[in-house]
């Protein structure tokens, strides 16, 4: 299998460039995002949990994302590859789907991190909720909470897997095709 984690910071433009290699290398998407926005969409409890951490900027607890994830993966056996985008998100996060990914007999093979400025992000962030529809993408005090969460909780996963060899940084800056060319180039020399 081809696992790989898409990292960044929010409005990095991860979701953008996901749909983009799980096309060129066959994979599964999985969006933790994603996968909250579809359970506020159905009105469940999971959704509503989900949506009270969400609107605050905050990331929704582990236990809750984690178990969300790990049905995911073991709903999908025999898939080519996945590639996780906004997931992990805490160290105990990664820990958890290395545990799962070891006791499927695989493993991650590299992250890849979007490089992109503080201004830059909440410029674009700003931008993409003009049409995106997300209460979260519309307030800059959100905004700035989700940029803190990302600083405080989850750059410490691009530190994890470094630890193994297994981090790389992407510039993140430029057009889609030049950025997603930069990524192909690190994915294919994994
Ligand atoms: P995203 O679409 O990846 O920007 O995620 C939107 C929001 O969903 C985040 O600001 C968090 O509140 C929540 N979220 C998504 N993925 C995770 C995760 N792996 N851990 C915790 N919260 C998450």
């Amino acid at each position: 299998m081809l696992n790989l984690i898409l990292f960044g910071p929010p409005g990095s433009g991860k979701g953008t460039q996901a749909a983009k290699l799980v096309e060129k290398y066959n994979l599964m998407h999985i969006s933790t995002g994603d996968m909250f926005r579809y359970e506020i969409g159905n009105s469940t409890e999971l959704g509503q949990l989900a949506k009270s951490y969400m609107d605050q900027g905050q990331l929704v607890p582990d236990s809750v994302t984690i178990s969300m994830l790990r049905k995911r993966v073991e709903d999908n056996p025999g898939v080519a590859g996945i590639i996780f985008d906004g997931f992990p998100r805490t160290v105990a996060q990664a820990e958890a789907l290395d545990e799962l990914l070891a006791d499927m007999g695989t493993s991650i093979n590299g992250l890849v991190a979007l490089d992109v400025p503080d201004d830059e992000i909440t410029q674009r962030i700003l931008l993409r909720g003009q049409s995106s529809g997300r209460s979260d993408d519309n307030d800059e005090a959100t905004i700035r909470k989700r940029i803190d969460e990302y600083n405080n909780k989850t750059t410490p996963v691009f530190d994890h897997y470094a630890k193994y060899g297994k981090s790389m940084k992407i510039n993140g800056l430029g057009s889609i095709e030049d950025i997603f060319g930069r990524l192909c180039e690190a994915i294919d020399n994994l």
